[in-house]
């Protein structure tokens, strides 16, 4: 249980920086996929590009408890790439603990953000709650990492700007956001950083990728090119992995129409931003195409339902980050048979449904949410089918189901799994190993040095052989905590 203990030595913290030339610090989502927050210090400026929370095994988990590298009142601007708990969610901490500057994100980054950061606040006020029920906490009473409030809180700092617009951020340094494909609002930033005033080293350029998405998002445009870039700092989350799409759609018509066949559930977990309306859209042309019969889709998240109207209203107001083509003339998400659960009550009522149906669900890695109710009283039948539509971290429920576990803990027992369980990784929001490598050959000239940082070691090193095969830049998988000079 991640509870507050005192006991717990924070950190040693970053010095204050002395130098006279810019230098970037790897403060998280390095040899792992979560918790990125990236510090970049000037003479005149000090940046944080990503606020994110360390998910997944516990190790990760409680770095979420230790004292920031750095003074939050130190931070001047905080850039926030999109509204992915693992890039945003520790923000409420930074301005509980003393952030007083401004965070910069896209329109739609801040809506969801208003969504996602609350209900992370709640997650934890339970989770302290949950501790001291049980006595799990050496600290009592057990406090929350952060409340509800302190996420609403943080959300008047953000301030919005539209994509591919320059604008300055802090003395000396400029951001611009530009589409990149992989959840809405989501944005590489690019900042241009001053040329030093005595001369001592020119203007740079600095690109983070932030989460990339893949070239064929349905709903999204792509992933934009990068230009000109000094450095790069670049997501490896599948480094190592190729996707394979035309048979992903093909598994996963054919799971749904085979667990009809057979009068079975098809549960989906997904992750509550992005994934949720990609499998509806899908869900929509499946049918439609008469690949998959017409079941009752239920979407039994209510952050997921929040999320769809930012989707719905950002098509229809914002649609430079929409992939072009896309027909907005008629719901993209609904032919008529999905219905929006949001009240408890009838969450609990889809227990009693009849006859083969499809529920959506949160959370994406059954780590939480309403899904586990779910598996709980699914996974046991082998009619039902649970199909797996996004990455799934290490020591989550998700990930122990696609490795083929036989039984998984929930509520406080070991269920057992008969259902069908299949994997569908090519759902995934992240570019692939190829679709990474063509990005970077966007950057033209070659870049002067390339960091990877947010995926797992294997990812990593493995997308660095086929970078240093290319031969067309440095390439340097980031260590945690690690100092680079950017002149
Ligand atoms: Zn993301």
């Amino acid at each position: 249980m991640d509870t507050y203990d005192p006991l717990r030595q924070p950190k040693p913290s970053i010095p204050p920086v002395t130098t006279t030339v810019p230098v970037l610090t790897f403060l998280g989502a390095a040899g792992t996929v979560t918790g990125s927050r990236f510090l970049i210090d000037t003479p005149t400026a000090r940046v944080l590009v990503d606020a994110g929370l360390f998910q997944g095994l516990k190790p990760l988990r409680l770095r979420n408890w230790d004292r920031f590298p750095v003074p939050p009142k130190s931070i001047d601007a905080i850039v926030i790439t999109h509204a992915h708990v693992d890039h945003v969610g520790y923000l409420p901490a930074l301005v509980r603990d003393g952030f007083r500057g401004k965070v910069h994100a896209t329109e739609s980054t801040a809506d969801l953000a208003g969504i996602v950061l609350p209900d992370s606040g709640h997650l934890q006020e339970e989770e302290a709650s949950f501790a001291n029920r049980k006595g799990f906490s050496k600290h009592h009473p057990a406090l929350p990492l952060y409340t509800e409030q302190d996420a609403r809180d943080s959300l008047d700092s953000f301030v919005t700007h539209p994509f591919d617009h320059e604008f300055e951020i802090a003395p000396g340094v400029r951001l611009r956001f530009r589409p990149a494909g992989h959840i809405l609002g989501s944005a590489t930033a690019t900042l241009r950083l001053a040329a030093a005033s005595d001369g001592s080293h020119d203007e740079r350029t600095i690109v983070f990728s932030g989460d990339l998405g893949r070239p064929h998002h349905p709903l999204l445009r792509p992933p934009t090119p990068i230009g000109r870039a000094d450095v790069v700092v670049m997501e490896s989350t599948y480094g190592n992995r190729l996707h394979d799409d035309d048979h992903a759609i093909e598994r996963f018509g054919d799971a749904i129409a085979r667990t009809a066949a057979r009068g079975g559930t098809v549960l989906i977990p997904a992750f509550a931003v992005d994934r949720t309306e990609v499998i509806l859209f899908h869900l929509r042309r499946l049918v439609e195409a008469g690949t998959i019969p017409k079941l009752p889709i239920y979407v039994d998240s209510p952050m997921a339902l929040a999320a769809l109207a930012v989707y719905r209203r950002s098509m229809r107001d914002d649609p430079e980050q929409i992939a072009p083509g896309l027909d907005l003339h008629t719901d993209p998400f609904d032919a008529g048979n999905v219905t929006e659960v949001r009240q408890v009550r009838d969450s609990k009522a889809l227990a009693n449904l009849n006859g083969p149906v499809i529920l959506v669900s949160a959370s994406g890695m059954a780590t939480g949410g309403r899904v586990i109710h779910h598996l709980k009283r699914l996974l046991p039948d082998p009619r039902n089918t649970v199909l797996l539509v996004g990455f799934q971290a290490p020591g989550t429920r998700g990930r122990r189901l696609a490795e083929g576990a036989r039984e998984v803990k929930m509520l406080g027992g070991y269920v057992p799994v008969r259902a069908e369980v299949i994997d569908l990784e090519a759902f995934s929001v992240h570019a692939d190993q190829s679709e990474l490598v063509d990005w970077l050959e966007t950057a033209q000239p070659p870049p002067e040095m390339v960091y990877l940082v947010h995926g797992e070691p294997d990812s990593a090193a493995a997308l660095k052989l086929v970078l240093d095969d290319r031969d067309r830049h440095p390439t340097v998988v980031a260590r945690d905590g690690e100092r680079v000079r950017l002149d």
